[in-house]
Formats: C-alpha cells, structure tokens, sequence
C-alpha cells in the first residue's frame, strides 16, 4: 500500500510500503477515508525536532474497517469509524479516569513504530476501546460530513479541550491567541458547544478571521504584541477576559495570553510549547492568574463530538480549506508551511 514517509527536514515522499496485519486480536485494520496534515506535522518538516527515516506521517484520520482481531465487539468489518488522534488501551486506571493520553500502553499515528494516518491503511490497537462507529456509515456521509468528523480526530477535540481548560462556559467572555485550525476550532467549541456570549479571535489573515467569525467570533483583533493587549482591554472594559485559550505555543504567544487574561482568569493552552516559553509564576500568584496545559484525551470527547455532527449541529470540517489526493501529500506540506492553506485534507 502507499503512505507518506519522513525523510528529512522538508522532504515528505508516498511511498510504497507493507500492508498492516492484526497482530493481537483487539487489533483492527482500517482503510482510510480522509486524512489529513496537522500543524504539529509541521514540526519535524520544519525541523524543529528529527524523526527516523522513513517514519510515517499522520495522527488524524477515519476509515472503514476492513478486519478485526477475535475479540473486537464494537467495531464490525464495513463500519465508518473515527479514530482519536492517539490510543489508549481502554482498560487501565488513566483511561478510566479519561486520561488515556497517560496510558502506559498509549500510541500515536505515525509516532515510533505505528502506522500512520497519511497513508491507505492502518493497524489500530485497542480497536474497541478507541474507535468510534459513525452510524450509517460510508455511504451516509457527504465530502463535508466527512471532513466533519474528520476534523473531531484532533483539531476540533482539542480546541475544545483548550476553551474547556480555560474554563469557558455560558455567557463567557472569552480570548482565542491562534488562528490555525486549532484556535478556530477553540472558537467554536466555545460558542456552540459551551455556550460563551462573547469570543474575541486574534487573526491577521483574513480568510482566518472570516471562518472565525463564521465559527462565532463576535470580535477580530488583527494587531499584535502591545497593540493587540490594548485592543483586547479596549473590548473588555479594560479588564481583559476571564478565559483565554492559547493555541500556538511559542514564547510570543503567550505573552499574547498573559496581556490577555484578566485577573482572576484562566489560561488553557494546547499549543505545543516549542519554544518554551518561561512563565513567571510570581506574576501569576499576584494576578491570581490560572494556567492549565494539556494535551487533549480526544476519546473522551469523541462520542459527543461525533454524535454533534451526525445530528447536524456541529460542522467544524470548514477548517480543510484545501483537499488533495494522497499522492501530493508533500504539495500539502508546503502549502501548510507556507501558510497559504488552514488545513489540507487528504484523499487515498
Ligand atoms: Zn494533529
Ligand atoms: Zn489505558
């Protein structure tokens, strides 16, 4: 079968490579509808950090079952189902608290050895425990109701999980640093899911600050460093809002964050911290500032997130602006990298 491979800072290829197999028997074999490149993609392309050679590429994906190991009961040969971005095994004390982004037998696509979600299938551990069935299935769905639930793989859990952290709830006044799928997803997680009143988006694109408006930003603030600080007080009364969701993780945005919040508030923040950014926890003790980090356990998100879609009520798949085949996934690369597409899904 074809998937895209890790070569080197800004080289992705597709390739040919073996066909997955079960090897335990909760595994699954899942052939790929849509997948699609993540800003954390962008990462190793950009050589911010090195993967091994030939490594494959994807954590976001949904696919048809095409075989599952004896004891999968959930997941039947033929089933739509949605996959979160990383696995848990379903079993131990983290995943019953929610948590399986700490399990001790937790994966990634295309992480290590796994599979990858760029490319046209993939073994799945765990199938029970983290795959879940869109009822219908293929035939069920439109391209934008695909590219809905694929956007529940990652982008639109965790911009959730981020306006969640923050604290966001209804009649919120809320602050979204970051306008790549993530932040606008944080947008509308905040207003149509939680019920905030009123979302501030910092965005200078325009294509951006038009989807987030479409998302439920009620303001745009398009300056940056002091004059965005000033923009955001200017509309909050000279308070700054209670709620902010970082969703960049460099040092720059988060002082956007810190200028943002008001006393009192909270920081939620899912964006990778890649540049390390110090916080100086002096200041936020005397501000009474909260800030809470966390990478999202998608699967605890996934039946509502996916159950939102199918009922029509949540349509977070606008954020793929761009769809190629998965022969061009390093088109959709460069694209991303140079900031000239949100989101490029790809189609095997
Ligand atoms: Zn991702
Ligand atoms: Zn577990």
């Amino acid at each position: 079968m074809r998937a895209a491979l890790y070569i080197d800072a800004g080289s992705v290829i597709v390739d040919d490579v073996p066909d997955p197999v079960i090897q335990a028997d909760t595994d699954a074999i899942v052939r790929v509808v849509r997948s699609c490149v993540c800003g954390s993609d962008l990462w190793s392309y950009r050589d911010t950090f090195k993967r091994e050679p030939r490594s494959r590429y994807g954590h976001e994906f949904i696919g048809v079952v095409e075989q599952v190991g004896s004891a999968v009961q959930t997941a039947k040969v033929g089933d739509l189902v949605v996959a979160p971005f990383s696995y848990g095994c379903g079993t131990c004390w983290w995943c019953e608290q929610g948590l399986p982004t700490s399990c001790p037998n937790r994966g990634t696509w295309g992480i290590g050895t796994e599979d990858g979600g760029q490319g046209e299938a993939l073994r799945t551990p765990y199938a029970d425990a983290n795959l879940v069935v869109a009822p219908g299935g293929l035939a069920a769905y439109d391209d934008a109701g695909l590219l809905d639930l694929l956007a529940c793989t990652d982008v639109m859990a965790t911009g959730l999980h981020g306006a969640v952290m923050a604290g966001v709830g209804e009649g919120s006044t809320a602050v979204v640093v970051g306008d790549g799928a993530v932040g606008l997803s944080a947008v509308l997680g905040a207003t149509q899911i939680l019920g905030a009143e009123r979302v501030i988006l910092l965005s200078r694109n325009p294509a951006r600050q038009e989807l987030g408006r479409r998302f439920g930003a009620t303001d745009v603030v398009a300056e940056r460093g002091e004059d965005a600080k000033r923009a955001v007080l200017e509309l909050t009364d000279g308070h700054g809002a209670a709620h902010v969701i970082e969703a960049v993780g460099t040092a720059q945005s988060w002082q956007t964050a810190l200028d943002a919040v008001s006393d009192g508030g909270m920081i939620g923040a899912v964006g990778v911290p890649h540049t390390a950014p110090t916080l100086d926890s002096k200041t936020l003790l005397v501000r009474n500032v909260g800030v809470r980090l966390g990478i999202c356990p998608v699967r605890r998100y996934l039946d509502d997130l996916v159950g939102r879609v199918v009922a029509g009520t949540l349509k977070p798949g606008a954020v793929f602006d761009v769809t190629l085949p998965l022969e061009q996934t390093p088109e959709a690369y460069a694209l991303m990298d140079r900031r000239e597409a949100i989101k490029v899904a790809l189609v095997p």
